[in-house]
């Protein structure tokens, strides 16, 4: 990850968003003529796949792990080292409505997350590229040049009124409603603009507030993870990340709990003091345990555009992939899962480096 040296004939590309389909897309062009640069509003990568460090405690506070449905996933994560790797060898069980705690299907595949968090897979896979990085950079304008070059080229602008580019290719990875303002505010006189941005708009999303509660005690359970079966109950899904090595220390335990959609948009802007109160009861319910009632520190983190509910019209992203415009995300795939996104975000990394070759 170091700033590359220009390259007057490289073809140039953009990516907005350093999560994992932008840096997917930017893993699947390492080794292709091109410079590119990617820009992310955060100090931090990986996107919605995010770590925290607070009182010796490490936590994955948005996506928990990875799993691996494919086995490239896998496959991936062992090519980027497997020092830090950390596998969770606990299961996930299922609760009810009623906060009945069965044992799972026993279908659960194997969830990897590092000793120094799941935000690893970004730093990892950014290592192995010359990708220029621009942190705590936030787009908030899109321009095109069309004069007097050929197939055009697309300027950014940040929150400062920085350009970044010109760039033969752009690539957006924000959430929907994030890419949908983007593209409200790009300067293109073009019919198909408008199609995109509706049909990016289109994209429904869930609602998660993560609530963790840390308590100076550790219990030994059969399980790593909780998640409501059938999506009733106001915690979605409950989890200890002192299964996770590296994340704890000894003898203290973190739950990571994620409310319901529902009970999530409901109290999303309340104070975490007024919410924590409700959440450490309901776990303490959920457990059959009232130690579990009295956190001896909280924290918290909403994702108001949390997992999408389904996927964009992919013949509207087509239309303007030959104007050098291209997206990718969960959002596309329409799953929201770290490695739909990461897979999405390098097969059109590998389509850009086609296209423009
Ligand atoms: C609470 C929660 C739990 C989850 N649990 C799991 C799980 O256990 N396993 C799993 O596989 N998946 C899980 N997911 C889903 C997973 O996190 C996402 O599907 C995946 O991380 C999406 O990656 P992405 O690159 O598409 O988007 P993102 O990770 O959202 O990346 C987009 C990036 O764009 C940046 N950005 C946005 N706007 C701008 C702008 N204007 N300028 C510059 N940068 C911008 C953002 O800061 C972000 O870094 C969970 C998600 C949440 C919220």
């Amino acid at each position: 990850m170091t700033d590359r040296v220009e390259d007057e004939t490289a073809t140039r590309i953009g990516i907005v968003g350093a999560g994992a389909a932008g840096v997917g897309a930017a893993y699947a062009l390492r080794d292709a003529d091109a410079a590119v640069t990617v820009v992310e509003k955060s100090g931090g990568v990986c996107g919605r796949a995010a770590t925290r460090r607070k009182n010796g405690c490490r936590y994955d506070h948005g996506a928990n792990y990875l799993k691996d449905a494919d086995r490239r996933t896998e496959a991936l994560l062992y090519e980027l080292g497997d020092d830090g790797l950390a596998e969770i060898e606990e299961p996930v069980w299922t609760f009810d409505g009623d906060g009945e705690i069965s044992p799972g299907d026993g279908r659960d595949s194997r969830k990897f997350t590092w000793t120094e968090g799941i935000t690893q897979l970004a730093k990892r896979l950014l290592d192995r590229t010359d990708a220029t990085v621009h942190r705590r950079t936030r787009i908030e304008a899109i321009e095109r040049e069309v004069e007097g070059v050929a197939g055009g080229e697309w300027t950014l602008v940040d929150a400062d009124g920085e350009r970044h580019g010109p760039f033969d290719a752009l690539l957006l990875t924000p959430p929907a409603p994030q890419t949908a303002a983007l593209l409200r505010a790009t300067e293109w006189e073009d019919d198909r603009l408008g199609q995109l941005v509706e049909a990016v708009e289109a994209v429904p999303y869930r609602t998660i507030r993560t609530v963790v509660l840390h308590y100076p005690f550790c219990e030994s359970r059969p399980w790593y993870g909780l998640v409501d079966a059938d999506r009733e109950h106001a915690v979605g899904w409950l989890s200890r990340e002192e299964c996770k090595a590296g994340h704890v220390p000894d003898g203290e335990s973190l739950l990571i709990a994620q409310m319901s959609p529902a009970w999530s948009e409901e109290r999303y802007d309340d104070p975490l003091g007024d919410v924590a109160d409700d959440v450490a009861d309901r776990v303490a319910r959920l457990l059959g345990d009232e130690r579990y009632r009295d956190p001896d520190w909280v924290d918290d983190q909403g994702w108001r555009y949390a997992l999408p509910d389904a996927a964009v019209d992919r013949e509207a992203t087509e239309r303007v992939a030959d104007a050098g415009l291209y997206v990718a995300g969960d959002w596309v795939v329409g799953e929201g899962r770290v490695p739909e996104a990461l897979w999405n975000g390098h097969d059109v990394g590998e389509r850009i480096a086609a296209d423009l070759s």
